[in-house]
């Protein structure tokens, strides 16, 4: 089992935290607008890169709160962690 660096508490066993999906999916401007095809690929397609990725996370178990990770998935090492909102650090895969 790894920690998980909560921002906010630090180090946390991985079974505290949940998974929110791809970070960084822009809601689009005007979802009336988009046929069912471009509606689909916004609700159920998502990036599966080898590699780093951009994901959310909540620390469910403690303070309850989201934040966004980066994590290589060909390790499931975290090299990142930071607040929503910001935009995802470089980082060296
Ligand atoms: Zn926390």
């Amino acid at each position: 089992m790894q920690l998980i660096t909560c921002p906010w508490c630090g180090p946390r066993e991985e079974v505290e935290f949940h998974y929110g999906g791809q970070a960084h999916l822009a809601y689009p401007d005007d979802p009336a607008a988009l046929s069912d095809e471009e509606w689909a690929h916004f609700v159920f397609f998502r990036d599966n890169p080898k590699g780093p990725f951009a994901e959310r996370w909540s620390h469910a178990a403690g303070c309850r709160r989201w934040f966004n990770a980066v994590r290589d998935t060909r390790t499931y090492e975290f090299l990142a962690v930071y607040p929503m909102g910001q935009s995802a650090p470089e980082v060296a895969s």
